[in-house]
Parts: C-alpha cells; sequence; structure tokens
C-alpha cells in the first residue's frame, strides 16, 4: 500500500490518465502515484488479464457469450498487489505481471476489449477501486467512461515513431529499422481498433488536458502531469 503523506490539495482526488498505447500513460501514472501516496490502477493490465486467461482456455475470443465464462473464471481467480514496479497482476496463485504484456497478448488484446461484457464487468470493477479516491486511473476511457466526474483528467500523446521507440526499448530489443516498422504497425493497428469500438473507445474528455510527451523525459512527463493536476485542482477547490 502506498505509505506517502497525500499532500492536502490531493486528498481524495481521483486523477484519470488516458492516452493511446506507448504515450508514456504507465509510467506517468506509476510514478505521479507513487509521489502523490495514491493508488495505482492499471485497467490495461485487466483487459490483458481477461485475454491472457481467454487466450489459455482457448476461448473464441469472437463470442462473447465465451468471453463471459472466461469472466465467471476471473471472478474467483483475478487479484491485484500494488508492487514497487507497479500494480502486479495474480491468475489464482500465479502471478501473471510478465505474462499478460507479450507480443501475442497485445496482438490479441484488442478483441477482447471490444466486447461490452467484458468492459461492463471491467469497468464495474475500477470504478469500485475508484470509489474511495486517493487513486490514480489510466488506460483508455477512464477519463470518459470509468470516472467521467473526475477530479484531474489528463490525455497523453505523443508521435507514432516514439511511441514506437519506446515499447521497443521496454522489452529491451535494439530499434534499428525493421522492427521500428513493425512496431509501427502493430501500435496503429492496435490505436485503430482501440478508437474505433463502439463502446468505451479511446478518446479525450472533453475536460482533459492533453499533454504532448514526445520530447519529454520521464521526469518532465511526471513532472508536466503533477502541474496540470495541481492547476486543475486549485481551480475546482476555488483557490485558483
Ligand atoms: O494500456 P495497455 O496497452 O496495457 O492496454 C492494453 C489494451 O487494453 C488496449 O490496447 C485496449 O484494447 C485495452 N484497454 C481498454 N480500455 C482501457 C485500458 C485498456 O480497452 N481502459
Amino acid at each position: 500500500m502506498p505509505s506517502r503523506r497525500i499532500p492536502d490539495l490531493f486528498r481524495g482526488a481521483v486523477i484519470t490518465i488516458d492516452g493511446p498505447a506507448g504515450s508514456g500513460k504507465s509510467t506517468t501514472a506509476r510514478l505521479l502515484a507513487a509521489r502523490l501516496g495514491f493508488e495505482y490502477v492499471d485497467t490495461g493490465a485487466m483487459y490483458r488479464a481477461v485475454t491472457l486467461l481467454a487466450d489459455r482456455l482457448g476461448t473464441d475470443l469472437d463470442r462473447e457469450p465465451d468471453l463471459e465464462a472466461v469472466l465467471k473464471e476471473m471472478e474467483g481467480r483475478f487479484r491485484t498487489a500494488q508492487g514497487d514496479g507497479g500494480m502486479r497482476v495474480y491468475l489464482g496463485g500465479e502471478d501473471v505481471t510478465d505474462q499478460i504484456r507479450t507480443p501475442r497478448i497485445d496482438r490479441l488484446v484488442s478483441a477482447v476489449s471490444a466486447h461490452p461484457a467484458v468492459r461492463a464487468f471491467l469497468v464495474k470493477w475500477q470504478r469500485q477501486r475508484a470509489a474511495a479516491g486517493n487513486v490514480v486511473l489510466e488506460g483508455r476511457d477512464t477519463g470518459t467512461v470509468v470516472c467521467p466526474g473526475g477530479d484531474a483528467k489528463i490525455y497523453l500523446e505523443a508521435s507514432l515513431g516514439e511511441r514506437a521507440r519506446r515499447r521497443i526499448r521496454e522489452r529491451g530489443e535494439s530499434d534499428d529499422a525493421r522492427p521500428l516498422a513493425q512496431e509501427e504497425d502493430n501500435l496503429q493497428r492496435r490505436d485503430r481498433a482501440d478508437s474505433g469500438r463502439a463502446h468505451g473507445p479511446l478518446r479525450q474528455a472533453a475536460d482533459a488536458i492533453v499533454i504532448d510527451t514526445s520530447t519529454l523525459s520521464i521526469e518532465e512527463q511526471v513532472e508536466a502531469v503533477f502541474r496540470a493536476c495541481e492547476n486543475r485542482l486549485r481551480a475546482k477547490r476555488g483557490d485558483g
């Protein structure tokens, strides 16, 4: 559990950070939550965990009733915990934090997350986590669907090339021309699927603060998001 003292201005706040894959959301959300003493909720990890379980069970990812059976399985098995490096994800007793981030799950997850039954199930869970405040939620629809009444909503973006480079480096691979082009293709495919779906698509909330992270270091990103939240909370609490 977070142990830092929460700054008075931020007490009870719900912060949402949305944006496309590779925009820096996870790292920023994790570091911001640690700085504020907040809980960090990685909503993408939840969609990934459903996808991993469905894949292991050999589920047809296009059939919603089959996915509903997977969700039932999830209910008894899924658990998260705050670890030093972010949110850890468990299925039963097994720590699957690394298994949910393979290229295979990257490829399959958008098909799973497009199903309304999957979204309704996970959104309910995410709202329960947000209800007590002192939380940073990160994903695609946290400011629009999960917590439309959030206190500070951030939308992060970055150029396609930079996002692809970050993903490759995260995996510890070299970013020479071919893998880079391939990663750009993968990201574009996932962006299209995530933005084009009918339920909970990736989009900016009308009152989101948009920050382009293409040229920012991680420290600069966290600082920019912290300041933006601070300004929004000051204005909201009537002393800005
Ligand atoms: O953020 P991350 O890349 O881990 O998200 C994995 C996938 O989970 C996304 O590509 C998207 O399909 C889905 N997702 C979603 N809604 C969220 C978070 C993630 O549909 N709030």
